[in-house]
């Protein structure tokens, strides 16, 4: 099952949260990122699933599909090309 986020969509966005429970999450190469947990002392700011805060289901990177106004999200940081 894969679902949809509209990353420019607000109201999108805030029914997805870190597995901490924030929505200061941003997607990143292969996994998300959280500013609130980067800045907890025990919490690491990386994470590679979003949780779904209507229904509590956790999806993994892959089973997410990003969206943007330009098409899907692509992993724009492509390393080692040069
Ligand atoms: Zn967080």
């Amino acid at each position: 099952m894969t679902e949809e986020i509209r990353l420019e969509d607000e109201t999108d966005r805030w029914k997805w949260v870190c597995p901490n429970g924030h929505r200061t999450w941003e997607p990143t190469n292969n996994h998300f990122w959280c500013q609130s947990c980067a800045g907890h002392p025990e919490l690491d700011g990386v994470f590679y699933e979003l949780r779904n805060r209507a229904t509590n289901e956790e999806f993994e990177r892959n089973d997410l599909r990003l969206l943007t106004s330009a098409g899907p999200y692509m992993d724009v940081h492509r390393e080692g090309s040069a």
